[in-house]
């Protein structure tokens, strides 16, 4: 595992990364990360382009704030993952455009969202389940978001965003990248007819990549 200073200042850069390139607008989107005995989050009302390392919220294991500024408000989603995901060190939540526009389609299926367009959508996140809505601060979003994340590293909130987890907060990032990517180009394709990527194909990444 990172350690905490240099994981704060990667969260620091790769939260500027995702601002720039048009992931996360106003104050939207947020990331965590777990540190020894507890995790590192940004902070409620942060502009993930102008973090500060110093001022990253900083919880126990059992999500209490102990110390940096309050954590985001979204920071159950982000204990909601962790808790069906023990392995995974890092979580990622995004308002991005066209993924926001994927959780709002009526005919999405529940269980994958996206047809298999590419093989780096294969490896990075693999099936793509649509969480039903839930509004802003739900007292209890782990009851939604556990047992979705125990079979998926990466998932859609209708009408909201992407949630994705990964090893590795650079890991994280660069799936919940190309769910954005994924979503965008499966909106471009909408109304196309779409060769989509055979069994024999996703099997053979699965054997190669262990996707
Ligand atoms: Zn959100």
């Amino acid at each position: 595992m990172m350690g905490e200073e240099a994981l704060r200042e990667r969260m620091v850069l790769l939260g500027k990364s995702l601002f720039e390139r048009g992931f996360g607008v106003g104050t939207s989107g947020n990331l965590s990360a777990r540190i020894e005995g507890g995790f590192i989050a940004s902070p409620t009302n942060s502009c993930l382009g102008r973090l500060e390392a110093g001022r990253l919220s900083k919880l126990d294991s059992d999500g209490r704030h102990i110390a940096g500024d309050p954590p985001t408000k979204e920071l159950p989603l982000h204990l909601a993952v962790y808790a069906a995901r023990p392995r995974d060190g890092a979580v990622v939540h995004l308002h991005s455009t066209h993924a926001t526009a994927v959780s709002c389609l009526a005919d999405a299926d529940p269980a994958n969202a996206l047809p298999p367009l590419t093989a780096y959508q294969a490896m990075r996140f693999g099936a793509l389940p649509v969480v039903p809505y839930f509004r802003p601060g739900e007292p209890d979003p782990a009851r939604i978001i556990t047992p979705v994340a125990k079979g998926a590293r990466a998932m859609l909130l209708a009408n909201h965003g992407s949630l994705v987890s990964e090893a590795t907060l650079d890991a994280a990032v660069s799936a919940a990248e190309e769910v954005e990517e994924s979503c965008k180009l499966f909106l471009m394709l909408r109304g196309s007819a779409i060769r989509t990527l055979t069994p024999a194909q996703l099997d053979e990444l699965a054997a190669v990549f262990g996707s």
